[in-house]
């Protein structure tokens, strides 16, 4: 998709107008228009980026610091119960909208979100195989 069709670039720069909780200078805090829970909100980058594999470092540690505080200001306004802060990355992990944003996702004691998996088991040969390949690329 070219960048100028991009809704969350859109969005994010203030060519849409959108329910704003935090803006600055390379963010801009949105409540979802589709929220899971009361007052689920998305964390965009004003750049686009597509998803994790295309976002740089730094930007991606500004970003995260900025969720710990909104996710702190959201539970003191919200008292709900815990949080999910979760990031898709292509269609297959769920992704609809292909420029980077986080979800914080409050959660309150008997909500109906599922955010679970079958759990497996870390097999030692493939244990010992993902670090050696993983470990030499970070
Ligand atoms: P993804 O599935 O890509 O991780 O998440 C996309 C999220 O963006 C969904 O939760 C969806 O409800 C939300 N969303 C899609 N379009 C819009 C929009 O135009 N405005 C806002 N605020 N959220 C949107
Ligand atoms: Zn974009």
């Amino acid at each position: 998709m070219k960048k100028d069709e991009c809704i969350f670039c859109k969005i994010a720069n203030g060519k849409i107008p959108s329910a704003t909780l935090y803006e600055d200078r390379n963010f801009r805090v949105v409540l979802d228009v589709g929220p899971a829970t009361k007052g689920h909100a998305l964390i965009l980058t004003k750049e686009h980026f597509d998803d994790i594999f295309d976002i740089d470092a730094e930007t991606a540690g500004r970003l995260f610091s900025l969720a710990s505080v909104v996710a702190r200001a959201m539970k003191k306004v919200l008292h709900c119960d815990g949080m999910n802060v979760l990031q898709n990355n292509g269609s297959i992990a769920g992704q609809t909208v292909f420029h980077f944003h986080l979800h914080l996702i409050p959660r309150y004691e008997g909500d109906s979100v599922q955010i679970t998996w079958p759990q497996g088991t870390l097999e030692e040969e493939t244990k010992e195989e993902l670090i050696q390949l993983i470990k030499k690329e970070i």
